[in-house]
Parts: C-alpha cells; sequence; structure tokens
C-alpha cells in the first residue's frame, strides 16, 4: 500500500494555547479530515508542551492532492479563525517513516473493568465495505470488545494474550462462543502450564507472527510473570503487565533480575515504537516516578499532561518509549537521581539492585 503522510507542524505561544488548538483537534478537526478521504490521524504533543504534530495518512498522494485542492481550504479556514494568532504552522507532505510505520495498521483502545486496556489492531481497507480482520489482545472482558468489534466494524481472526492473569484472558471462551473458533495464542510456557483459556499455540522468543502482511514478534519477557510474552512489529508494542507507561508490573513470578532484564529488552526497541500497555496506572505512575525523581521536569510535565487528559477522559496509552526513557524510573536504574534514591532505601550496588529497591519502594508507595 503506498499511502501518503502529510504533517502539520504547529507552534502555539503558550502551554493554554497548544492545550486549546489541541482539544480542537482532537475533538473534531482530524475527524474533518478523515471524512474529507484521509485514512488515519495523529496528533502528538512534543515534549516541550508547545508544539503538536499532526500526521495524516491518505490512501495515495493522489487522494491528498484532492483533499488539498477540494476540502483543505475550508478546513484550514476555520483553524485560522478559531486560532488567528498564537499558532504558527509548518507542514511537510511526502511519505515519511511513519507512514510506513503505521501504513495500513491501526488500532483501537477498549477500556473495561476498572483500568484495563484490551486492543484490536486491525487494516485500514481504503474505500472497502464491510467488515475489516482484527485482532484482540487481552481480552480480559468479552462484552466491551465486542461492543467495540461492532462500532468499528471488524471481524477478529486472532487472540493474542500477554499473560495468563484473568483480568486479560477471562474474555476468550465467551468471545469464542459468540464469534466461533479463532486461534488463541500466548507464551509456550503459558500453554504448557494450561493456564490461558482455550489456547492453541504456545510461542517461543522471537517467533514471527505475519499478520496482514505486516511482522510482529513475540518477544519474552519473563517477570512479572514467567510465561509474559510482548507482541512487537510496526512501530509497536504491546507490552502487557511488563511495561507500563511510567512504570512496570510488579514481580510475581520471576526475579527482579529477570524482570529488570525483560524491561532493558522492550528498553532497546526504537525509541518511537508506541507503547499499548495492559493498565491504566499512567497517573499514579508518575506520581511515584516524581517521588524517585523530585528534580526531574520530564516527569513533572508528563504528570501534568496525563492528568489534564484523565481528567477529560482520555486514555494515556499510547505512550512512546521515548518519553518512558526520559520518565519511567524503572527503565532508569543506570541514572544517578534514580540510583541515589534507592541507595538512601538500602544496599543497590547495581543496576538489578537500584531496580529491586525502586520497585519495592513502588510496592509500598
Ligand atoms: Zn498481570
Amino acid at each position: 500500500m503506498s499511502a501518503y503522510c502529510y504533517t502539520v507542524v504547529a507552534e502555539a505561544e503558550t502551554r493554554e494555547i497548544a492545550e486549546a488548538f489541541e482539544a480542537w483537534l482532537v475533538e473534531g478537526h482530524v475527524e474533518d479530515v478523515i471524512e474529507a478521504g484521509a485514512l488515519e490521524a495523529e496528533v502528538i504533543r512534543r515534549d516541550d508542551g508547545l508544539t503538536l504534530e499532526t500526521r495524516y495518512v491518505f490512501p495515495s498522494r493522489e487522494a491528498f492532492e484532492v483533499y488539498e485542492r477540494e476540502q483543505a481550504p475550508r478546513l484550514r479556514a476555520e483553524g485560522l479563525a478559531r486560532f488567528p494568532s498564537g499558532v504558527r504552522f509548518t507542514r511537510t507532505t511526502g511519505t515519511s517513516r511513519f507512514a510506513t510505520r503505521v501504513d495500513g495498521l491501526r488500532v483501537e483502545i477498549v477500556p473495561y473493568a476498572r483500568d484495563n486496556y484490551a486492543y484490536l489492531l486491525h487494516t485500514f481497507h481504503p474505500g472497502a465495505r464491510g467488515k475489516r480482520p482484527c485482532v484482540i489482545v487481552d481480552p480480559g472482558e468479552a462484552k466491551p470488545v465486542l461492543a467495540a468489534l461492532v462500532v468499528h466494524q471488524l471481524e477478529p481472526v486472532a487472540i493474542w494474550c500477554t499473560h495468563h492473569h484473568p483480568d486479560h484472558v477471562a474474555g476468550v471462551p465467551e468471545l469464542i462462543a459468540a464469534l466461533g473458533s479463532l486461534p488463541v495464542l500466548g507464551s509456550q510456557h503459558d500453554l504448557d502450564a494450561h493456564r490461558i483459556p482455550q489456547q492453541s499455540r504456545g510461542l517461543h522468543d522471537g517467533d514471527e507472527l505475519e499478520l496482514f502482511g505486516h511482522t510482529f514478534h513475540a518477544v519474552a519477557v519473563p517477570g512479572h510473570t514467567l510465561g509474559a510474552i510482548a507482541y512487537v512489529g510496526e512501530g509497536m508494542a504491546f507490552t502487557g503487565d511488563t511495561l507500563f507507561l511510567g512504570g512496570c508490573g510488579r514481580v510475581f513470578e520471576g526475579t527482579m533480575a529477570m524482570m529488570h532484564a525483560s524491561l532493558a529488552r522492550l528498553s532497546a526497541l526504537d525509541p518511537d515504537t508506541r507503547l499499548y500497555v495492559g493498565h491504566e496506572y499512567t497517573e499514579s505512575n508518575l506520581r511515584f516516578a516524581a517521588h524517585v525523581e523530585p528534580e526531574n521536569d520530564a516527569v513533572r510535565t508528563r504528570l501534568a499532561e496525563v492528568h489534564a487528559r484523565r481528567a477529560v477522559g482520555r486514555p494515556s496509552v499510547p505512550g512512546t518509549l521515548r518519553e518512558e526513557h526520559a520518565t519511567n524510573p524503572f527503565l532508569r536504574s543506570h541514572v544517578e537521581g534514580v540510583a541515589t534514591f534507592a541507595r538512601a532505601r538500602g544496599s543497590a550496588p547495581n543496576e538489578v539492585e537500584v531496580f529491586a529497591q525502586i520497585r519495592e519502594a513502588k510496592n509500598a508507595f
């Protein structure tokens, strides 16, 4: 697919203007552009809090040119009328790395229970009518997933489970009863232990998964549980309860060294990787991060942003690995401020021990 990516960069004079502009984009403008021919739009606020990047993916260069000619002038005029000053625009056109990264794939977020997320990973089929195929990630409950399948007109082809905990897999039997037989993937460890309902395939570290012409990998990330895996590919990672935004899962079955090594593997992915995690714990995680590193401005800024998002009911996912590198204490054992916090609580002669001290401190936070 030769999707065409178009990026608009807006620099706002103040954080307040940036927030208002972002709200205007997210609450309507990007949907208007999608109605006018784009396949997908994504609004990203850069770390400075002032710069907004809006990326639109069109099915082709021709489709973009039709949009430019026939729809863009009107939609752009609306934006300029709303923000006559305080926002400066630059535009970049052309297929970018982003276009290849999202080319053909999109993720729907399905919140359920108190703070869980399931995900529907699916394709674009520009102009196609009828249902599109998708993969369901971590259906801890069936009903919200079934409802989202109807809303987005999706037809599952498989279920991917990150680990066996019931809040990630308990919806599997009801989904299969409602939808018919589906392959259920999880780790070989969990298959051997018969602990994911109706699991049909056991994955080993590095196993490749072909999905709609895209390649994903299973990455073994033991620690939270011994069978935990992440699904990684196409600039995305589904990390279950191993890596959260701003934090990490509790170490239930593995050792601290195991969890530290698993997080290091995820941390080594491309910094632009978009993270789809198992729980909406971001705000409380960042409060803890601020406790560990009170001097870390990136933590404070991000906490304020996440708080604002959550206050209007928007999910904090997906995050990027780049943000985690700057703010997540569990990926920052090598940073002096984090090590100092750990040493104040006991012996922490190396990164694993620093990680262990931080994890213990979070358990008690
Ligand atoms: Zn879990």
